[in-house]
């Protein structure tokens, strides 16, 4: 399976991630994995909605109140309101970045502004709750709700992090299938390309998109069909496969080239499964063993699937889930 043209991913993110000295105090939040090793593959889209929205830099810090029933985006030391122009200028800069091709979109956790779930939000008495959402991070999510997000502190756990690049990789195959314009037969090949990617996540996930694509009439138009799609895909895809979820499609796997093994070869990849259930091994070692199968016996239909190489090898996020 090709990797997708490096110049081609596209992805958001919030600027002071990547070292740009943008915050509040002037200082940075670079994250070394986003720059050094995934930032390999990505043409980075670097978005600062506080200093785009006019704020300066340094500037005196701003939180989250709540005011009855809403959330305010207030500058700490002068009480000044920012919240109507935050929320028309995420609305405009939202706009812009949806026409941006973008494959998904990495937000500074913690954030009033970029904080994508428990930011703190303040309320005048006592400890500040942590059910917060930074105003332009709550734009983003709801204008392209199908864009893979992450915060960069949950991209040092090896689970989402895996799941977060795998997630951007079938977002830019979408978009490709998408710009060519979507027929009944390129979803089918599509879903079919992804089948167990989607079955390490979810299986009745994956047979409701199975079940979408093959009971919808002929007189459902393809696009209809494709956001349909779309939408359930996203919700397969938000959580991380588990080890059982992985070691189900494993075995599945097995089963296609199996017969074809001799007795010790079989009992080696059975025995290599096995151990990546008991968690002795990453999930590397018995995929890199069925790659190799897969390969050798020539079995078509597994060498397009997504699940063997769902991001390049290189960036080794199979060696550590
Ligand atoms: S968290 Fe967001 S608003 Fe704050 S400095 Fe970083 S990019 Fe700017």
């Amino acid at each position: 399976m090709s990797t997708p043209d490096l110049l081609k991913l596209r992805i958001g993110i919030s600027a002071c991630l990547l070292g740009q000295e943008v915050r509040y105090n002037g200082g940075h939040k670079r994250d070394a994995f986003l720059t050094d090793t995934f930032g390999r593959y990505v043409e980075w889209v670097a978005v600062c909605p506080e200093v785009e929205v006019g704020m300066g830099t340094p500037r005196p810090p701003i939180r989250l109140e709540r005011r009855g029933e809403e959330i305010r985006l207030v500058m700490t030391s002068t009480g000044e309101d920012y919240t109507d122009a935050m929320r028309s200028w995420a609305e405009r800069r939202v706009a812009a970045l949806a026409e941006m091709d973008l494959d998904g979109y990495v937000l500074k956790k913690d954030s009033p502004s970029c904080g994508m779930e428990r930011v703190k939000v303040y309320s005048g008495e006592g400890a500040p709750s942590k059910d917060g959402r930074g105003l332009f991070a709550e734009t983003l999510m709801a204008r392209l709700p199908d864009l893979p997000v992450e915060e960069e502190g949950r991209l040092n756990d090896p689970l989402p992090r895996e799941n977060f690049i795998a997630r951007v990789f079938v977002h830019h195959r979408w978009r490709e299938g998408e710009k060519e314009g979507w027929t009944r037969a390129s979803l089918m090949r599509f879903h079919e390309r992804h089948k167990f990617l989607l079955m390490a996540r979810n299986q009745n996930g994956l047979r409701r998109l199975g079940r979408l694509l093959g009971n919808s009439g002929k007189e459902t138009p393809a696009p209809e069909l494709a956001a349909a799609y779309r939408q359930g895909l996203t919700e397969v895809l938000r959580r991380p496969a588990t080890r059982r979820g992985h070691t189900n499609v494993l075995q599945h796997l097995a089963g296609y080239v199996s017969d074809a093994l001799d007795p010790a070869d079989r009992a080696e990849l059975a025995e290599t499964i096995e151990r990546y259930r008991l968690g002795l091994v990453p999930l590397i070692v018995p995929l890199t063993l069925i790659r190799h199968h897969v390969r050798r016996q020539g079995v078509e239909y597994l060498q397009e699937q997504a699940y063997l190489e769902p991001h390049p090898y290189e960036m080794m996020l199979l060696n550590h889930v």
